[in-house]
């Protein structure tokens, strides 16, 4: 069996010390939270941290909450899967949250691997980046001199990588909830538990008349360009998060233009899974050759606007 090589260990036991520290330890530390990911990396030598800061003690991050005005729903970094899979307002708000959860790993893995975890991981084919881009949502992110925030699309800056700064942390990720919104995550893996062969999540908001009442989708509050059009079934807005497939920042922004103020369709919904398909860099490894993810990018997005848009409906 392999085993990581030797590495010193600290249990921080609130955010604070926590990030003193990884001011201490500097930037050859490593935030350990689920461990699922990382501890593999280090028995393969992929990662050879000199210090672990082990944040498994700060409940403080643990919860999926609305906010006090209640214009948001708030999951901190520390939250399991199972605890995201359980909470009910998360499923309420956003349903694709629980659709993604229910095909992440398997219940060992989801009882202890941490949704901030998952992020920081920035795995290419990770599940919860295409769900929050997809939702267009805000990560905070903080250090000892306070806190930042970054959209869900300038979170990672490529494959294993994200703007989280040594001496920093994932504290929180917060999700705008807008009146009119559904949600739906689509995923295809070679068999139950295993990772996305290529994944797609949608969120749609319906202008009013369309079966939604018609907020300001997120990315268009202020002075944003809502679609004039209140036929009903018009889309006012829509976010797709793509995993697997080489999508830019986990989404495919050049098919939520298209939807944009377009009739919610299934004509339209084919043909934003094929623009989104087309904007993919999918490539052969392992779990499929590039052209089968690219077929499967184009159908997963289709199918999850399909269940969007029929839960948008639904909502109102
Ligand atoms: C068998 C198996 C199957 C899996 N299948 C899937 C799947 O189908 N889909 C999927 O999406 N994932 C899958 N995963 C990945 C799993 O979801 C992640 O391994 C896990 O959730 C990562 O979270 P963690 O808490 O274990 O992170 P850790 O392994 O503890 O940390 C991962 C990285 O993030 C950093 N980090 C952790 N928390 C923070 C924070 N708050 N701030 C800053 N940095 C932080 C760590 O330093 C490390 O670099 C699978 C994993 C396993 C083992």
């Amino acid at each position: 069996m392999q085993v990581p090589a030797y590495v010193e260990y600290e249990r921080a036991t609130t955010v604070e010390h926590a990030l003193t520290l990884l001011a201490r330890f500097g930037p050859e530390a490593r935030i350990l939270a689920g461990g699922h990911s990382l501890v593999p990396m280090m028995k393969l030598r992929l990662a050879q941290p000199e210090t672990l800061i082990d944040i498994n003690a700060l409940t403080e991050l643990a919860y999926v909450r609305l906010a006090d005005d209640g214009s948001e729903l708030c999951v901190g970094a520390m939250t399991r899967h199972a605890e995201l899979l359980d909470a009910t307002v998360a499923g309420k708000y956003f349903p694709i949250l629980h659709d993604a959860e229910r095909v992440i790993a398997d219940p060992v893995v989801r009882l202890w691997g941490t949704v901030g975890g998952s992020l920081c991981q920035a795995d290419p084919s990770e599940d919860l980046s295409a769900a929050f881009a997809a939702l267009k949502a805000t990560m905070v992110i903080v250090n000892l001199a306070g806190r930042r925030t970054v959209p869900a699309r300038q979170f990672h800056t490529g494959p294993y990588e994200t703007v989280v700064a040594p001496g920093e942390l994932l504290a929180e990720i917060r999700v705008p909830i807008v009146p009119g919104g559904g949600s739906a995550y689509e995923k295809v893996g070679r068999r139950v538990g295993d990772w996305p062969i290529a994944a797609a999540g949608a969120a749609v908001w319906l202008t009013a008349g369309a079966g939604g009442s018609g907020g300001s989708p997120p990315g268009k509050r202020s002075g944003g360009s809502l679609p004039r059009a209140s036929t009903a079934g018009t889309i006012a807005a829509a976010g797709i998060g793509l995993t697997a497939v080489g999508a830019e920042h986990f989404s495919a922004a050049q098919a939520e233009e298209f939807l944009a103020g377009a009739p919610a369709t299934d004509e339209t919904l084919i043909r934003a899974g094929q623009i989104a398909a087309e904007h993919c860099r999918p490539v052969s490894d392992q779990r499929g050759p590039a052209d089968y993810k690219r077929h499967l990018a184009a159908e997963l997005t289709t199918r999850a606007l399909r269940r969007a848009v029929g839960r948008a409906s639904r909502a109102s």
